[in-house]
């Protein structure tokens, strides 16, 4: 049911499918139900963050038979939040759903050696990377990616399963750790910034972009993401042009449906790579919540129900920070308590998101703030009162 459908609407009232339990499926089923939407998710935890805010969860495993047939019978049109689910359960749904983004997209996605062969034969750069598959294929012809980052193929996410190293043998250490699965070696690149293009694409063939965000990492992971307003262009007016046609020409040429993410780097010399692709909304994309017209996700959602993509027009400047559950412990005894929500809280234009997760962990993510306002300097002076009540000791 899945390709050129562009002319197919799900009307409010009825059912949507989304596979995964994430904080992303929980921003999901905010927007989806705020436009009249039920939502039905799938995901093997009971106590996953979109299940406990969907109507409806089905607690299963994403392989499972019966669960997907029990899905595809609810609803029509069926999305994902997270890309590792099993390409085969969206074949099979796809026969009787509509499935956003496709099977094929995803297993681009969900495979950095298969996603970078894709990028570059769209002509678009990526890092300088050799793949590996067995030690073997650790050799001296790989001493020009070193220093570099070996990267697991499949499965990575927020830094897990990437690891620095300075020598093969060091390479071949890592690579067995990673219990031998297949790898890349990719070269450690100095940057002189990352972004990101969140943009979403219908079954037209429309896309819209969002405006792009600046992104800055810590230990792999995403701490913050700034959108300007007034001199948003002055940033990187040169770049901008250019990275929404690389983000334009790898959705079109999936056939993309859905919300895509395409995560960049620009180097030193103002080269703009792309690092990987996310087929879903992304959080570099979680200020659009508070500062767009519409969300990435109400997108996500008007996507797979055939309503006319909404608009991305940014209202205000905005700063997303991620609080991770490093946040939950105090920094002097290391004593686990809930951070000071009620300061926080206490500045206008400060928005709190909590994905509800019960447990808090060290580097998990637990929520995101957004801070808005057009004047650049009290923004910046909110965020970092906020950074500091919350221990962001990056920021
Ligand atoms: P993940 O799937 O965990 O997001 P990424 O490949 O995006 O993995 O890496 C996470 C972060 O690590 C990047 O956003 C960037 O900050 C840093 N990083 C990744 N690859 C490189 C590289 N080749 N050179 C320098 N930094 C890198
Ligand atoms: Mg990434």
């Amino acid at each position: 049911m899945n390709s050129s459908r562009s002319n197919f609407y799900v009307s409010p009232g009825n059912y949507l499918g989304l596979l995964g339990g994430g904080q992303l499926g929980r921003m999901f089923c905010h927007s989806a139900q705020s436009l009249g939407y039920k939502v039905v998710v799938l995901d093997p935890d009971p106590d996953c963050p979109s299940g406990m805010v969907a109507d409806y969860h089905i607690a299963a495993s994403y392989n499972d038979v019966n669960a997907l047939e029990k899905l595809s019978k609810l609803c029509r049109s069926v999305t994902i939040e997270f890309e590792n689910i099993p390409c085969n359960s969206l074949e099979i749904l796809s026969k009787d759903c509509i499935v956003t983004p496709s099977a094929h997209a995803v297993s681009v996605a969900q495979n950095r050696i298969k996603e970078k062969e894709f990028i570059q034969s769209q002509g678009v750069e990526v890092a300088p990377y050799k793949s590996i598959y067995n030690e073997k294929d650790i050799t001296e012809n790989m001493e020009y990616l070193l220093p570099g980052i070996i990267k697991v193929s499949k499965m990575g996410y927020d830094g897990k399963g990437q690891a620095i190293v300075s020598s093969l043998d060091e390479a071949r250490e890592i690579y067995y750790k990673f219990g031998e699965v297949p790898c890349i070696l990719e070269k450690n690149l100095s940057i002189n910034y990352e972004a990101s293009v969140v943009l979403a694409r219908d079954f037209s063939g429309n896309s819209v972009f969002f405006p792009i965000s600046i992104n800055i990492h810590n230990k792999g992971i995403l701490s913050s993401s700034f959108v300007r307003k007034d001199i948003d262009s002055s940033i990187y007016s040169h770049e901008k042009e250019r990275m929404i046609r690389k983000a334009k020409k790898i959705a079109d040429s999936l056939n993309y449906h859905g919300v895509l993410c395409v995560e960049f780097f620009v180097l030193n010399n103002n080269t703009i790579i792309v690092n990987e692709i996310a087929p879903r909304p992304h959080n570099s994309g979680h200020y659009t919540i508070d500062a767009c017209f519409e969300s990435q996700f109400d997108q996500q959602v008007r996507v797979m129900t055939g309503l006319p993509l909404g608009s991305t027009e940014l209202l205000t400047s905005a700063l997303m920070l991620n609080i991770l559950g490093d946040s939950w412990f105090d920094t002097d005894s290391g004593v686990l308590r809930e951070p000071n929500w009620h300061d926080i809280l206490s500045l206008s234009g400060v928005k709190l998101h909590l994905y509800g997760k019960k447990e808090a962990r060290p580097l998990r993510k637990m929520g995101h703030l957004t801070v808005l306002g057009d004047n650049i300097n009290l923004l910046e002076d909110k965020a970092r009162i906020v950074a500091t009540k919350l221990d962001l000791s990056f920021w």
